[in-house]
């Protein structure tokens, strides 16, 4: 940009320049023409004075003429300062200011001479004089004096004061063409700054737009083409801008679904790199995507199931579908679908791998099977019962009345263990699918288990059980109080099922965890019989007892314990149990003092 600024200041002082100097040439050819026209005029009047002032004498035969004329000559020099010369009219010297006439040569030749008309027109000349060593200027006339003269008077004069006239007006025109020079710098330099500096800053602009700077725009507040200019990149930055935008919109959407998709992407490309990971993809592969990026496929050693379906996907590029159980260590199920991409113009882009974790859902299949297997199972021993007696009664083979009264005894307790089954089976859907939301409010632990106790002292009465209650007055938990009656009754009357004649139950509560976060932990304690090491990781598992011949002849229907965990659980409570086989079993529940309620 200077370069230009200087470029366009030297060409304005150029042009200024070049056209200043052909007029000082111009003006010096005429000054020099004017002023040598004017001395001509001069010279030729004083000659035309001397014709008529001049005292003539006799020029033939006369020995004092030469003289007498070399002598006025000279005196006349003196007064007009321009050498006078006397010329005859056969064109010999008979008097000059400057040499003697006698050496002198015959002047018929001389141009002014010969210019120099007989009518008195002037004739003049200008040639070097090797005399004087200088240009000089002659100037002749013709002049006929009666006093006995007939020749010609011929004043000349150096040109020298034509030289330092011109010099003179040279200089001034030379010092006038400085200033002038000057101030043509100047005002080219401020037409030049006018132009570029808006083009310098214009320049400054489009250099941060393509920094990515687009925010940047050109103030100025012109209209001409500059303007015009700045107003078009302006606009270009505006449409820059919003494309951008757009575009990072489109992106951030795009992150944010690949980001919260429940499935993990992969992506490959065509030159068999991974081109893009989303987060649930860097979680079931555990490696981090910027480890991922760029990698060969084959260098993800994390599955060798995983790889081998890649492998299958990217030679076939075609839509594939599996599953596969890895161990990474634990046994994952992995759903594998493969699906490949293509440019427009059908070329091959690269292949789109997403990967699920089904683990949990398979599992969940596993267990609903199971479930509906074990409550068939479950419903088909009593129905059986129930069937079997009714027959038998109905076939008449029972006379007997104490034994048709213990068949329909039978059939009777067989229905309402049916009658239980499927009222438990109820509640526990009803928990798990959480139709029923929990209604908390304050409740005083005390009385709701010296109530629990007084509804279950028959039955441990019956057994001789002695029941135990420490819990501090005064305390209250926040809580669905007909959900947690459920939780305790369930505990305690296993804890009577389960105990020998003679045995103890104890309830003991007491307040732990940090302030802010206080909790209540419950221990329900028996002597009873307790539960083998192997089976305690399972026992909340639905229908799962340790000895089945056992809970059926106490009535229990296997879910009971299913009920109690699901429903601590939507309390945000844990429940775990300490059991050893002949010396009793505690359970021990863990629920938070207060629910933060919306
Ligand atoms: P059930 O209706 O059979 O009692 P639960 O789900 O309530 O079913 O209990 C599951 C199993 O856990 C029981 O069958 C029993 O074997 C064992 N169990 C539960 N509570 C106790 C306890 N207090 N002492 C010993 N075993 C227990």
């Amino acid at each position: 940009m200077k370069t230009f600024r200087t470029r366009l200041t030297l060409i304005l002082m150029g042009l200024v320049g070049i056209s200043m100097i052909a007029a000082g040439i111009t003006m010096a050819q005429i000054f020099k023409s004017s002023h040598i026209t004017a001395l001509e005029e001069n010279m030729a009047r004083e000659i035309d004075l001397l014709s008529i002032t001049f005292p003539f004498v006799e020029v033939s035969g006369n020995p004092e003429a030469e003289n007498y004329y070399t002598d006025k000559a000279a005196e006349l020099e003196q007064k007009a300062d321009s050498r006078v010369t006397f010329i005859k009219a056969d064109g010999t010297v008979v008097g000059d200011s400057e040499s003697n006439p006698a050496g002198m040569d015959n002047h018929l030749g001389r141009k002014e001479i010969q210019t120099a008309g007989v009518d008195g027109s002037i004739g003049t000349a200008i040639r070097f004089s090797h005399t004087l060593n200088e240009n000089m200027l002659y100037v002749a006339k013709r002049v006929t004096s009666s006093q006995g003269f007939d020749g010609y008077i011929r004043l000349s004069m150096g040109l020298h004061t034509v030289r330092e006239g011109i010099w003179k007006a040279w200089s001034v025109m030379i010092g006038g063409l400085l200033i002038l020079f000057a101030a043509a710098g100047l005002v080219s330099y401020r037409l030049a700054y006018g132009i570029t500096k808006p083009l310098e800053h214009i320049t400054k602009v489009a250099r941060r737009i393509s920094n990515l700077k687009y925010d940047a725009r050109v103030r100025l507040k012109r209209t001409d083409e500059i303007g015009q200019l700045g107003a078009a990149i302006n606009g270009m930055a505006d449409s820059l801008q919003q494309q951008l935008k757009q575009i990072r919109d489109n992106e951030d959407l795009l992150q944010s679904v690949l980001a919260n998709m429940t499935g993990g992407i992969l992506m490959v490309d065509a030159s068999d790199r991974i081109a893009l990971v989303n987060r649930e993809a860097e979680r079931i592969l555990r490696m981090k995507e910027r480890n991922l990026l760029g990698r060969h496929y084959q260098e993800i050693k994390r599955s060798y199931e995983l790889t081998k379906f890649m492998d299958e996907g990217i030679s076939r590029k075609e839509v594939l579908k599996e599953e596969r159980t890895i161990y990474d260590p634990e046994e994952k199920i992995l759903h594998f679908d493969a699906v490949p991409m293509f440019e427009e113009s059908g070329s091959y882009r690269g292949m789109l791998f997403l990967i699920q974790d089904v683990t949990e859902i398979r599992k969940l299949e596993v267990m609903r099977s199971e479930f509906v297997a074990n409550v068939s199972h479950e419903l088909k021993t009593p129905i059986a019962a129930v069937k079997g007696f009714a027959e038998t009664l109905l076939a008449g083979g029972v006379k007997d009345e104490e034994t048709m009264r213990s068949f329909l005894q039978i059939i009777y307790d067989e229905g309402d263990r049916l009658n239980r089954l499927i009222g438990d089976i109820l509640e526990l859907s009803k928990i798990e699918s959480r139709r029923i939301p929990l209604e908390y409010a304050p409740i005083e632990v005390k009385p709701l288990f010296e109530n629990l106790f007084e509804v279950l002292k028959a039955s441990a009465e019956k057994k001789s059980i002695t029941m135990q209650l420490e819990v501090p007055d005064e305390m209250f938990l926040e809580g669905d109080e007909d959900r947690l009656r459920q939780v305790f009754m369930n505990l305690l009357s296993n804890a009577i099922s389960y105990t020998m004649d003679g045995g103890r139950v104890k309830v003991t509560a007491s307040e732990t965890g940090a302030e802010g976060e206080e909790r209540i932990e419950f221990v329900i304690s028996d002597t009873g019989i307790g539960i083998p090491r192997k089976d305690l990781p399972r026992i909340f598992e639905r229908f799962y007892r340790v000895d089945k011949a056992r809970s059926r002849s106490s009535g229990g229907t296997g879910l009971g314990l299913s009920i109690v965990k699901h429903l601590v659980e939507l309390h945000h409570g844990t429940i775990r149990v300490e059991s050893k086989v002949g010396e009793g079993s505690s359970f021990i529940l863990d629920l938070p003092l207060l629910h933060n309620i919306e």
